[in-house]
């Protein structure tokens, strides 16, 4: 194993609670993070690299996307941005490609996305299934997903699928039954879509349940749509996070601020179907714990970029830079129950983005601008700097 001691950094922002830190160095030994304090007195390293002023924070932790599809939706959002509502219907077109890719289609496109998140600064990402709707094209979409990441979650129950319309109790039997059993050795979450048009508080429980049984744990997405149930059975459940948070009363802020339910938001949904933002004031406020995802999807979402939402986050949902940084990063950690990873400390896994800026405030003071410089993985740089290549 190399060690490698990174000098000149301009600001480290740790996500610990000493806060930013001006004339840091870190050391990576293997994947780890292994020394952090000031380049005065720092020990020696096999390798030495200055970063010339520039920020470095962790790399970012995309708790939330749907990575394993086919084709694209690029007409259905021009017309929206026409005038035409959002409807759930675009759903079934993706599927339909999906079911219709074969294995090396699906790779080849979750390849392409995971680079992007790489490249924009995302070291953990999240990928789930939710568009085969069969056992078969659930199960494999949950193997190739895991060839890309550990962080797999089971979405069989993302929409009823076209064959159950008429017979949404049956689709869920399966989902809970066969489906699960094909699904389960390939993923660590069980996700339900607990909305208008999906699934209701008592299906949604049923999948949980069925879940958990299974040794996967739970995750929800509420809320999104319309205010409901989904938040509530997510805290009730004692899932990891709770996504979109979009409709929420008090009852539910509460809910989640007295739990260890992180609301994770998704403002690429919103920015995407022009609906309005969730409240991440309130929540932050009221004490509950807050992560930012992509939600990277074809139809609602089509961003891998964390710091694309940071952006629209501090601009549009009033986190400052400063929280909308910690829910990219330590906030995706504990949306995944993760500790080892979002945050710079000695022992934590070597994820680190260098910045092309002297302070992290500039991924939203400098929207649309590619400021990744570099990025570290697991002690390894995946990407350098162009002027390096
Ligand atoms: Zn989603």
């Amino acid at each position: 194993m190399t060690s490698t001691l990174i000098t000149g950094i301009g600001l480290l922002s740790t996500q610990a609670d000493i806060g930013d830190v001006r004339g840091a160095a870190v050391i990576l030994d293997g994947d780890r993070i292994a020394w952090v304090g000031s380049a005065n007195d720092a020990p020696e390293a096999d390798a030495r690299l200055d970063v010339d002023g520039r920020a470095v924070i962790p790399g970012f932790v995309d708790s939330h996307a749907h990575l394993v599809f086919a084709g694209e939706r690029s007409a259905e959002f021009a017309a929206r941005m026409s005038g035409q509502p959002y409807s759930a219907g675009g759903i079934r077109s993706t599927v339909t490609a999906t079911r219709a890719a074969s294995d090396e289609e699906l790779r080849a496109n979750v390849d392409r996305l995971t680079r992007e998140l790489l490249r924009s600064g995302s070291t953990t990402f999240e990928i789930k299934s939710g568009y085969g709707l069969t056992t078969h094209d659930e199960s494999r979409s949950l193997r190739i997903a895991r060839e890309f990441t550990h962080e797999t979650t089971y979405l069989g129950a993302h929409v009823v699928a076209p064959e159950f319309a008429d017979d949404p109790a049956g689709y869920v039997a399966l989902v809970t039954g066969t489906m699960l059993d094909a699904c389960a050795p390939h993923a660590r979450w069980v996700d339900v879509f607990c909305d208008r048009g999906a699934f209701d508080a008592d299906q949604a429980r049923a999948i949980l349940t069925a879940g958990i049984g299974a040794g996967l744990a739970p995750r929800v997405h509420a809320n999104q749509l319309q205010h409901g149930p989904g938040v509530q059975v997510a805290v009730e459940m004692g899932a990891a996070s709770a996504d979109h948070c979009t409709h929420l009363d008090d009852d539910d802020v509460a809910a989640l601020a007295d739990s260890g339910t992180v609301a994770t938001l998704l403002p690429g949904a919103e920015f995407s179907t022009r609906s309005p933002y969730p409240d991440a004031r309130r929540l932050i406020d009221s004490g509950v714990n807050v992560a930012l995802a992509t939600d990277c999807n074809p139809g609602s979402s089509f961003t891998t970029s964390m710091p694309f939402c940071i952006a629209v986050a501090v601009r549009d949902m009033h986190m400052t830079p400063a929280e909308a940084l910690t829910a990219a990063t330590v906030g995706g950690a504990r949306a995944l129950r993760r500790s080892d990873i979002g945050r710079i400390e000695v022992g934590a896994r070597a994820d680190l983005v260098v910045l092309d800026a002297p302070d992290p405030i500039h991924l939203a003071y400098r929207p649309g601008v590619d400021l990744i410089h570099q990025v570290w993985r697991g002690g390894a740089p995946v990407r350098r700097a162009v002027d390096e290549r």
